[in-house]
């Protein structure tokens, strides 16, 4: 689908950026480009656009090489979103998301069509956002309304530079399970550029790791973890890629399924008896309709009357798709030991224990020792 040969990228001031990069990127898959700051992950990304122009070497798009397709139709036909800034800020967001619908002269009635199902496409409500302006919106939205906008006239491929770079960690770990969800749906080839490893790990098919201009290992990220082609990419891997290897795991994979629970609405002492049957020493508590609403631990429920009067309030929660290190870092930020994993309708799916992410960390380990083997 896009195919890289020898790209080489000297800057006029004899910077030589890219240094005869070549691989090949399968239509559908996320690539992501890793690698230090500096190393030209920006400029072998903005070669395939010609947003910068390639000194020598060859970009072939579905076959074509890019430099016999018009500049402009390429820009068009592949979407691009890019950290924070990307927005225009004197347009509305539906204006922003319709910016190639509209270079390609579609109707405005179109047009808005197209940037309401798009909003609701990024999980944001269009009624309430389609008219406002970009410095209305949170660092989140923003980036979300970004990407919509990267997908306005659906174009086979998206190009994303650091996309989620500029927000905070837990909003991070949101927009990034719902560009996937996202991709999921509609499966495009995209190039997705990153400096964070844990970012390129989960999100990437495919990792292609950069070091000085050079292409170092395109790889899986299971192959890139557990068998680094050479020092460089083991140091970048570091030393902990046991706990790196977490983000390959997601928390549906493991966790514990269809958990025993209590109703507010029970008896203490009946909970209690059921708890002592199945040896736990503390049950989540869920609604009529199965929402997670907290937890009663045994102690507490000696001498009290119901569930409801000593249950402790749902506090975190973590959605199916979450990967076990975020999982962990819930855990661990919040005190506890175990997370009641629930869907977007707040209804409980399952736990996830200690004992759950130190099993899985050892499946993970054991899947490394086998592929160097
Ligand atoms: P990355 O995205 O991996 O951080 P870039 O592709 O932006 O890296 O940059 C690669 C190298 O090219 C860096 O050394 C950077 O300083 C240099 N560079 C980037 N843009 C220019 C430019 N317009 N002129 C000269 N050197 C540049
Ligand atoms: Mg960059």
């Amino acid at each position: 689908m896009i195919r890289l040969e020898n790209v080489t990228k000297i800057y006029p001031d004899g910077t030589k950026a890219v240094k005869e990069v070549s691989f090949e990127i399968a239509e559908g898959e996320l690539c992501v480009l890793l690698g230090p700051s500096g190393c030209g992950k920006t400029t072998t990304m903005k070669m395939i656009n010609r947003i910068i122009p390639i000194t020598s070497g060859k970009i072939y798009i579905n076959g074509v090489d890019n430099m016999q397709i018009n500049e402009n139709d390429l820009r068009r036909d592949i979407g691009y979103a890019i950290q924070e800034i990307g927005l225009f800020p004197h347009m509305t967001v539906g204006q922003n998301i319709a910016t190639v619908p509209a270079l390609k002269g579609w109707s405005k009635a179109r047009q808005r069509a197209r940037a309401e199902e798009l909003l609701e496409l990024v999980g944001m409500d269009s009624g309430k956002f389609i008219d406002k302006y970009p410095s209305e919106l949170s660092g989140g939205q923003r980036q979300r309304v970004g990407v919509a906008r990267s997908l306005g006239a659906d174009p086979p491929i998206l190009l994303m530079d650091e996309p989620f770079g500029a927000i905070d960690p837990i909003n991070r770990a949101r927009l990034q399970d719902e560009f996937l969800g996202i991709q999921q749906k509609i499966t495009k080839t995209v190039i997705f550029v990153t400096h964070d490893i844990y970012e390129a790990i989960k999100m990437g098919d495919k990792i292609a790791l950069m070091q000085k201009g050079e292409l170092v290992q395109y790889d899986t990220p299971a192959d890139l973890l557990y068998n680094p082609k050479n020092e460089f990419v083991e140091d970048f891997v570091g030393a902990d890629r046991a706990l790196k290897g977490l983000q390959l795991i997601r928390v549906r994979e493991v966790m514990v399924r269809s958990p025993l629970t209590a109703k507010a609405e029970d008896k203490a002492h009946e909970v209690l008896a059921r708890m002592e049957q199945g040896e736990v020493d503390w049950l989540t508590v869920v609604s009529e309709d199965g929402k997670y609403l907290g937890w009663v631990e045994k102690a507490d429920l000696a001498g009290a009357d119901s569930v409801k009067a000593i249950m402790k309030p749902a506090t975190v929660t973590a959605p199916v798709g979450a990967v076990l290190n975020e999982a962990l870092s819930l855990m661990l930020g919040h005190g506890l030991r175990n997370l009641a994993i629930v869907n977007d309708d707040g209804i409980l799916r399952g736990i996830v224990s200690f004992e759950v992410i130190q099993r899985a960390l050892t499946d993970v380990a054991q899947r490394g020792l086998t592929s160097e083997a």
